[in-house]
């Protein structure tokens, strides 16, 4: 087994499975990601022990193949174990590093102006492979993590358990210690997943990929609308922030002449109006799709509208374009490089 894919929860039960003490679960989560330890034998446990973990676990990180960097943006290009890549972005915003993570090995949710779903799902990133992620950027840029976005490459509820486990390891006091507050799983709207991940003991924060304001338009974009309809997903959504206290996120991508007109803010208003919502805004990250960004006036305009139809509402800073940093576009420029 993987080390990295290892809860406090998942260790204690080994401890306890082969008789040993279960509280040096939290002596090992806090010696490899607070002390860096990549073997057992500083740990202070007798011989035995070592030898047991070392039998029974490795530490084995994905390999970084492609690091590009400049002010506001960094990303790893990793190759996987078994030749799979998965990518990875720092962004440097100004109240600390947030880590992007990718979840799957392409994507099968085929959201018209997203460049991920261009490779169709192949696989699932494990637990380890994601919290290897956000270990690969630390160390790489030696940065200090305070925020972890759960919006890279793949959706986070399609691979519901690794993500779970996760989000557990990577908000333990022990582990990385971010706060929940700061983990935000950006979903684009599995109904059934947001309610199962709202029953949690302790889920960390939600964005949902909503995009347009009514169900036809959705559609269009988002191939997931015909299983889950808007009204299916803010419910949903609305039952995560009556549970957990958090304020949802709506992301809603400004495409220029698709759905970022006066007309569509005020529909987006009307949406959520009276529900305990949240709008970010978000530049679209042009790629070689049919889509374009909007430009900045249309943006003001529709963030105006919103606000003065009474929704809480902010606009994105870009990150990483001029690093090619939108979803998928590393791998793909990696792969034509080398072929
Ligand atoms: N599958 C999840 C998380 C990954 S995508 C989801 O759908 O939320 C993270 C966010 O980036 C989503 O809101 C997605 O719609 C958006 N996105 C995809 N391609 C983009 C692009 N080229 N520019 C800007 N945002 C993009």
């Amino acid at each position: 087994m993987n080390i990295y894919g290892m809860t406090r929860a998942g260790l204690c039960k080994y401890f306890e499975e082969i008789g040993e003490n279960p509280a040096k679960a939290a002596i090992i989560l806090d010696g490899i990601y607070k002390k860096g330890m990549t073997d057992f034998s500083g740990f202070g446990f007798a011989e035995r022990n070592i030898r047991r973990l070392s039998e029974d676990f490795d530490f084995a990180l994905p390999e970084v193949v492609e690091k590009r960097e400049n002010e506001t943006a960094a990303k790893l290009l990793l190759r996987l174990s078994d030749g799979e890549f998965a990518e990875t972005v720092l962004m440097r915003q100004r109240f600390g590093n947030v880590v992007c993570v990718s979840t799957q090995v392409g994507c099968n949710m085929g959201c018209a102006f997203c460049r991920s779903g261009l490779l169709k799902r192949r696989r699932d990133l494990t637990t380890a492979e994601i919290l290897g992620q956000v270990l690969l950027v630390s160390r790489e840029f030696s940065e200090e993590i305070s925020g972890v976005s759960v919006m890279g490459i793949g959706e986070p509820f399609d691979n519901f358990n690794a993500v779970k486990d996760f989000c557990e390891l990577v908000t333990d006091d022990c582990g990385f210690a971010v706060g929940r507050r700061r983990v935000t799983v950006s979903t684009c709207g599995i109904a059934p997943k947001i309610r199962e991940y709202a029953e949690l003991p302790r889920p960390c924060s939600l964005a949902i990929s909503l995009h347009a304001p009514d169900d036809d338009l959705r559609s269009r974009l988002m191939p997931i609308n015909k299983r889950y309809s808007i009204k299916e997903v803010l419910d949903a959504a609305e039952y995560f922030t009556k549970k957990t206290v958090h304020r949802v996120t709506l992301e809603y991508v400004m495409l220029r002449d698709v759905n970022d007109s006066a007309e569509h803010a005020e529909r987006l208003a009307k949406l959520i109006a009276g529900r305990d919502f949240y709008v970010n805004l978000i530049p679209y990250n042009s790629t070689d799709t049919e889509f374009r960004k909007s430009p900045p006036e249309r943006v003001e305009e529709f963030c105006a509208v919103l606000k003065a139809n009474g929704a809480v509402a902010t606009k994105r800073r870009e990150f990483g374009a001029e690093l090619d940093a939108a979803c998928g576009q590393l791998r793909a420029d990696y792969l034509k490089k080398s072929t």
